[in-house]
């Protein structure tokens, strides 16, 4: 099969506008004749569903929380970004894409990045009538902080909660709809399967997590909204709950698999304590705004303090190590989160760490609090900083953050074309579940642009592209294909719950997350890949001989819910492997060790990888058909990545 992005032809500030005028439109009586399923509802999918919804579309929609408002979206802290340039200080459109395609080291489509930007003013307008209550400057303008990889403010913020006020302005907008009578909402519904008839997507097979009735449902369109897969790691920033289920099981009906092995370590959690967690929190990227970020200049300084000898207090200025601002003096602490990433586990591998474990960086605000004042900081991340308080017990008005990389973020999905289409008509993927704007390093406050530009601005226009092609004849919901599906996700139920095994699910996923984060995270190598590309195949053999998967299928069933991710995340760790071992060469998020500059930076292939590697399915065990879409870049000319 030929992947055909179907980007559209012309210069690239006019393809949008264009692409636009040259699609299909449905008449406005038809819309309701059109069932459109929404998978997902946060900020990716409330957008979709609402705007279809106001539309005149028939959508119904799903999630597994029992409030579209659980989403995961709703965890997002820092900002959103978009071109609005209210500071004057040299922001615009092309910046904004220029930025983002280089933060993403060259690995993403100009065309959906331009598109991106474009629609990203519109969001921010969109947002604010809907009432999201923006942080706003003295005289009434929205207000603007920075993030990394950029050297213009261009985030908007509302407070530590942006996620939460923009999921909210969506899920208002969802439930008028839903009032309205255009979208049906099922909550605490998990979707398991897709049906395709005639290769097209035709519906979907879903569990009722309370009841366990399993069901179809039949669909012009299947819109997958479905978030990231970063809980593959076991730890992660990810809400518990995210994972990858809805896109595996699109996957192994015929929708490839976009660069699996992007994935975005953020560079200010709070560090691992122990075996007991299961979960890692964030601190915002907008604290390196004020934060600066050092450790201990030298390895028996950082000793001293990690054995409790000294204190923090103790070690003077010259004997501190700015290491971001000494080595990148133009982006200091605002390098994008890659780069600070990288930099963090080179100095803890330096021995220069703190913390018990060594495998943590500071994060002081000493210096914003002299200059600013404690309310003034109080006041851009008081949350956060409460936060940081409640878990850690440590006043970080008092004493510097303690800090490490996490897994938060994947840049790979399902693959889908300029119209958001995956490899199976019919199919759409939007938000985190697809792979298109971020290349191999989002950069922050990215995502929430990206899932609001797919849901308010993207799929309104190209889903009825399609449908008017395919025409309003209702679909079929008794053909055999419907059955067959349901069928095949009742006997893999049956098949979870007669596994009587000694190991519970939750083992086997910290065992998959240790190994990935061992051989398959910050940093890989081509002989760690390959060994980890047979502990994960044992691990799943194992995990199909030795699980158990307690209680019924008519009741709420944790354990039985979780059987069924943790099966996918194995199946996706090899993928995510053989993409890794695949890639040779370092890129954003992918770091190769074996490709890096003489100062440790990633060091890019373009000539042989400037491309999107776009997985095939072929069965199980058998190994996945690689595609290739091959980049080009006609605006924005490749270069060693650089933030000095
Ligand atoms: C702690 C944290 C902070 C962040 N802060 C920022 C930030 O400041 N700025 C920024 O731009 N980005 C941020 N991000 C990233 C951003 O929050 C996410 O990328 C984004 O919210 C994803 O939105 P989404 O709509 O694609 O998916 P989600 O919000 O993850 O929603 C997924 C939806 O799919 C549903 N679902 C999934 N599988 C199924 C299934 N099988 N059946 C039925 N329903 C299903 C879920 O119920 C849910 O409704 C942050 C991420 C984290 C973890």
């Amino acid at each position: 099969m030929k992947l055909d992005s179907k980007i559209p032809e012309g210069a690239i500030g006019e393809k949008w506008n264009k692409h636009k005028f040259n699609l299909k439109l449905v008449n406005p009586a038809n819309k309701r004749k059109y069932t459109i399923i929404v998978v997902g509802t946060g900020l990716a999918g409330a957008s979709a569903a609402a705007s279809l919804g106001e539309l005149g579309y028939n959508v119904i929609a799903f999630c597994f929380q029992d409030s579209a408002r659980r989403a995961h979206s709703i965890a997002a802290q820092g900002g959103i970004n978009a071109a609005k340039n209210y500071r004057n200080d040299g922001d615009s459109v092309y910046r904004l894409f220029y930025d983002t395609v280089k933060g993403g080291d060259y690995r993403a489509r100009e065309a959906n990045v331009h598109r991106l930007a474009e629609v990203s003013v519109n969001i921010i307008d969109q947002c604010v009538a809907q009432g999201v209550p923006f942080a706003r400057e003295y005289g009434g303008l929205l207000d603007n902080r920075s993030f990394g990889g950029a050297q213009v403010s261009r985030t908007f913020y509302a407070k530590g909660q942006t996620g939460q006020q923009l999921l909210l302005g969506a899920y208002s907008a969802l439930n008028r709809q839903i009032k309205a009578g255009t979208v049906k909402m099922y909550t605490r519904t998990e979707m398991l399967d897709i049906v395709t008839v005639d290769g097209a997507a035709k519906g979907i097979v879903t569990r009722n997590l309370v009841t366990g009735a399993i069901e179809t449902h039949a669909g012009h369109a299947v819109l997958l909204c479905t978030g990231g897969y970063g809980n593959v790691f076991y730890l992660s920033t990810n809400a518990m709950g995210s994972n990858v289920t809805a896109a595996w099981r699109a996957h192994k009906k015929g929708a490839f698999f976009a660069n699996p092995c992007y994935t975005q370590i953020h560079p200010t959690c709070i560090p691992v304590t122990g075996d007991h967690q299961s979960k890692l929190t964030l601190m915002s990227e907008s604290l390196r705004n004020d934060g600066r970020v050092w450790v201990p200049k030298t390895r028996e300084l950082a000793a001293k303090l990690r054995k409790g000898e000294i204190k923090v207090s103790d070690i003077k200025e010259e004997d501190r190590d700015y290491y971001l601002e000494r080595k990148y003096p133009s982006f200091g602490n605002l390098v994008p989160r890659d780069v600070a990433s990288r930099n963090a586990k080179q100095v803890c591998d330096d021995q220069r760490g703190v913390g018990k474990s060594g495998l943590a960086v500071f994060l002081d605000f000493s210096d914003a609090i002299k200059r600013l004042g404690k309310s003034a900081v109080e006041a851009r991340y008081g949350n956060l900083f409460d936060m940081y308080y409640q878990i850690t017990d440590e006043n970080p008005y008092e004493q510097p953050m303690r800090i490490y990389p996490a897994v938060h973020y994947t840049m790979g999905g399902l693959w889908v074309d300029y119209n958001l289409m995956t490899t199976i008509p019919g199919l759409y993927a939007l938000g985190e579940a697809n792979f298109s704007d971020h290349g191999a390093n989002r950069l922050g406050a990215s995502a929430l642009m990206q899932g609001l530009a797919d849901g308010y601005f993207v799929i309104p226009y190209t889903v009825g592209d399609y449908l008017a092609t395919i025409g309003p004849a209702p679909v079929d919901a008794n053909h055999p294909a419907f059955a067959e599906a349901k069928k095949a996700v009742e006997e893999r139920t049956q098949k979870f719950l007669s596994l009587r095994g000694t190991r519970t699910v939750d083992e086997y996923h910290r065992d998959l997350g240790n190994i990935m984060w061992e051989y398959c995270g910050m940093a890989r190598t081509a002989e760690g890949l390959q060994k980890a590309k047979k502990m994960v195949a044992e691990l799943r053999e194992d995990f199909w001989k030795n699980v158990i998967v307690l209680g019924e299928n008519e009741e709420v069933n944790q354990s039985l819910e979780k059987a069924g991710r943790v099966a996918d995340f194995l199946e996706l760790g090899e993928l995510m492997i053989d993409d890794a071992y695949n890639r040779n060469e370092s890129c954003g998020g992918h770091f190769r060790e074996e490709y890096q500059t003489p100062e440790g930076e990633a060091l890019r292939d373009d000539e042989n990888y400037a491309y999107v590697a776009a997985w095939e399915y072929t069965g199980d065990n058998q190994p996945e058909v690689l595609h290739k879409e091959e980049l080009v870049f006609e605006n924005v000319k490749l270069t060693q990545r650089s933030y000095k």
